[in-house]
């Protein structure tokens, strides 16, 4: 059966293949973009997750276009990377308040449309590095981390009204956002990871996939790693 998706961050990257791939699997899905557009196929809303207005926006055209979001893909993230030293306070709360609270912002607003259909799906794009630490990302891997606290208490809230919570945990991803590393920097990554590649965006996507479908119904509260045996026992 398809359902209504939201992907954030969408428009490019994992949040993209993310989409496509569900959109094939026949679901509706609807991706946020901060003024790029829609790619083809996709219904496109335009919301910066540090907004709680513009996602209210956001969620109405989306419910309007398919349906309240039964499966929300909180997937919008960035990277300031640099190490605590040198870190300013606004690097650290700019990178929290997208990853982290911009997931508490879209998750909540999900919320009540999920609750009145009595089904719901979360699915929140941490990292493996939110599990293991990086040196140069404390801002981001607190961000990351943090999402899988989230995760886990809504998995409490929610899990008996038929709502899972989970969380996939990506390891090295070829997109824009590993592109801007340096190559002694990838050369060093790559040395870590016991598949010796980065992943491709549809690896993450076919996670979402399983996730989101009605077979994943009894997994709530899951970390599901796919980083190459990268974070291995965390
Ligand atoms: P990209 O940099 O390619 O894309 C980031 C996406 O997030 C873009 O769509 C961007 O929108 C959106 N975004 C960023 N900030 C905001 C914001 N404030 N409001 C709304 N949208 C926002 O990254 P990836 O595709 O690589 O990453 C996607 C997710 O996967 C992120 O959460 C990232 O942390 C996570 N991840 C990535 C890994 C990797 O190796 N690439 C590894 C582990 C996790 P816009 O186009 O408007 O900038």
């Amino acid at each position: 059966m398809g359902r209504s998706v939201l992907v954030t961050g969408g428009n490019r990257g994992i949040g993209l293949a993310i989409a496509k791939d569900l959109a094939a699997q026949g679901h509706k899905v609807a991706i946020t973009h901060r003024g790029s557009g829609a790619p083809d196929g996709l219904f496109g809303v335009q919301a910066d997750v540090t907004d709680a207005e513009q996602i209210d926006a956001a969620f109405k055209l989306v419910e309007e276009h398919q349906g309240p979001v039964e499966v929300l893909v909180a997937n919008a993230g960035m990277t300031d990377d640099t190490l605590l030293m040198r870190m300013s306070e606004d690097q650290f709360t700019r990178v929290v308040d997208a990853n982290l609270t911009g997931a508490y912002r879209v998750a909540k607003r999900a919320s009540r449309g999920m609750l009145r259909g009595k089904w719901g799906r979360y699915i929140f794009i941490s990292s493996v590095v939110g599990l293991t630490g990086s040196a140069g990302q404390v801002n981001y891997a607190a961000s990351k981390a943090g999402l899988v606290g989230l995760a886990r208490s809504l998995a409490r809230e929610l899990g008996s009204r038929n709502i899972t919570s989970n969380v996939i945990a990506p390891g090295f991803v070829a997109t824009d956002m590993t592109d801007e590393l340096g190559e002694d920097r990838k050369k060093e990554i790559l040395a870590q990871v016991p598949s010796g590649r980065y992943a491709e965006p549809s690896e993450i996507a076919a996670a979402v996939r399983y996730l989101a479908s009605e077979e994943a119904g009894y997994v709530n509260g899951a970390v599901l790693p796919v980083d190459g045996g990268l974070g291995m026992g965390h």
